[in-house]
């Protein structure tokens, strides 16, 4: 039996269900395939669940500061088990809204595994369905090291299907999800060590975010060891201890967690019964217009390994959309300058290049400005959160390529000045620009 449709996408996640909408929009048959909850990893096990973990770690954090504004307050308890149940919840809510999304548009949502048969023919169990066009937005999924006892941790994943709360925990990871994570247990009252592999945190930024981070974290009460290769896990009657390659153990913890990094969902798919090329670590090769080496299959999203971000994946799929639809010919996405959130405590943003890589692109010709200071929001207590800024130049002109934010609001200051670095600006449009006060915001437009 054989179903025919102009559009099928492999993978009702962020990207697959952005670009399946728009293209139905310009009037496609379209079908999505997906195995479990619609909305993928971000509402599911990513960006949704994980901003709720960082509010109920962030309320505690403004609680604490509450005494010095008056209150008479303290935190007598937190119910780990309430917030979870909440939490779940609520993604229940959005995956239903995902689904009467795709009904009221008329997409077809089939459940179940796609693997490919040929370049226009999917299989599903055994069904199988014939498109036009193919989209492959399957998305990652967490990986753990090769070593002994690394099924005793766990990942992003299983973080989030934790019933109760670790009184003790060890992550080991450096990027985003090491550092955000972490962020959220030690709010919440876990003994939290984070154990990274080389010198520091968040590596692939500017070195004043990694290093004001990690001071933050340590300031903050989390453990935070440098140069820790894991070597293996094993189970004692006091928890779990990590063992290091230098012999040196970490723990014990009740749990530990990994946050190396994420493969591609591509091993099911049976690409090459399409042909569809991969690189060395299963990452779909496409071009700038997200097209695999096969004329009518496209890949969008983590699983193509570039910019693994919520919004970078909806982008890609609905300008594919009006590409391929709405005849937008040419219409793709632009993978420079963009902007992105580390959901840490403080936040962190950052668009564009880092002082290192500007300094590479353009030499002498940079010029970089900085601030640090106080947000005025610590000003009647005792214990004093920091900011710092970073404005960075290139050319005669001062054109903005960089912005990098660590404190308070950096997560809402980015996206419009994302705006205006995508607009070209320069530090003389900053300088123009007036501030508004009292904010920490007015920084960015009053560096000297
Ligand atoms: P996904 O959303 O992963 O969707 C892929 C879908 O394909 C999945 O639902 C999967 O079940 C399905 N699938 C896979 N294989 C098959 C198959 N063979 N057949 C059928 N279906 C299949 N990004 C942000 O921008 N902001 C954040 O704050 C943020 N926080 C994050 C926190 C965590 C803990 C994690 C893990 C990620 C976070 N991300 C965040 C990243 C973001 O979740 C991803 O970039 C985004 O979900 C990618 O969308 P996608 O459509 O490419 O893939
Ligand atoms: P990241 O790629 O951000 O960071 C993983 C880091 O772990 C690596 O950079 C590496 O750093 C370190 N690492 C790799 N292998 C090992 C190993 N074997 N042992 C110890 N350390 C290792 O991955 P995450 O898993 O944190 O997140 C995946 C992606 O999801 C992110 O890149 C991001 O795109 C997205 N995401 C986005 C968020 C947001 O927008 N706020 C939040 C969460 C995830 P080093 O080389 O320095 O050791």
């Amino acid at each position: 039996m054989s179903d025919k449709y102009d559009l099928l996408v492999i993978g009702g996640g962020s990207g697959g269900l952005a670009h399946a909408q728009r293209a139905t929009e310009y009037g496609a048959n379209v079908a999505v395939v997906e195995y479990g909850p619609l909305g993928g990893t971000c509402v599911n096990v990513g960006c949704v669940p994980k901003k709720v973990m960082w509010y109920a770690s962030h309320l505690a954090h403004d609680i604490h500061h509450a005494t010095s504004y008056g209150y008479d307050i303290t935190i007598g308890g937190h119910s780990w088990g309430r917030l979870k149940a909440r939490r779940d919840a609520y993604v229940s809510r959005l995956n239903g809204i995902y689904e009467n999304n795709l009904d009221k548009r008329g997409v077809t949502h089939i459940v179940g595994s796609a693997r490919f048969i040929d370049a226009h023919t999917v299989a599903v169990d055994d069904r199988e369905y014939r498109a036009e066009k193919i989209v492959i937005a399957t998305g990652g999924q967490p990986v753990t090291p090769n070593i002994p006892g690394a099924e005793l941790g766990i990942t992003s994943d299983g973080f989030f299907a934790l019933e109760e709360q670790p009184k003790r925990v060890l992550i080991a990871g450096s990027g985003y999800i090491a550092v955000e994570l972490a962020g959220v247990f030690n709010g919440l009252g876990c003994s939290t060590q984070v154990v990274v592999r080389k010198d520091s945190v968040l590596r692939d930024f500017d070195t004043m975010l990694s290093t004001e981070l990690m001071a933050t974290m340590r300031k903050d009460g989390i453990t935070l060891e440098t140069a820790v290769t894991p070597a293996s896990i094993r189970k004692t009657d006091e928890g779990l201890v990590l063992s290091a390659e230098d012999g040196r153990e970490f723990g014990p913890v009740d749990a530990v967690l990994w946050a190396i990094g994420r493969s591609p969902n591509t091993a099911a798919l049976d690409l090459d019964k399409a042909g569809v090329e991969s690189d060395g670590r299963g990452f779909i090769t496409t071009d700038k217009l997200q097209q695999t080496n096969i004329e009518n299959i496209f890949a969008l999203g983590d699983v193509t390994g570039r910019a693994a971000l919520t919004p970078v994946a909806i982008a890609a799929g609905r300008r594919l959309a009006d590409r391929l639809f709405g005849k937008m010919d040419g219409r793709h996405l632009d993978y420079d300058l963009i902007p992105t959130v580390i959901f840490s405590h403080p936040t962190i943003g950052t668009v564009g290049m880092t002082e290192d890589e500007a300094r590479s692109a353009y030499g002498d010709d940079v010029r970089v400005y900085s601030s640090g200071f106080t947000p005025m929001f610590y000003a009647l207590g005792e214990e004093k959160g920091r900011s710092v800024m970073k404005l960075v130049t290139a050319g005669a002109d001062e054109r903005v390529v960089g912005l990098h934010v660590f404190g308070a609001g950096a997560d809402e200051m980015l996206q419009g000045f994302a705006v205006a670095l995508r607009m070209g600006a320069t530090k003389k449009d900053f300088d123009d620009t007036v501030a508004i006060h009292p904010t920490n915001a007015e920084e960015v437009v009053t560096m000297r």
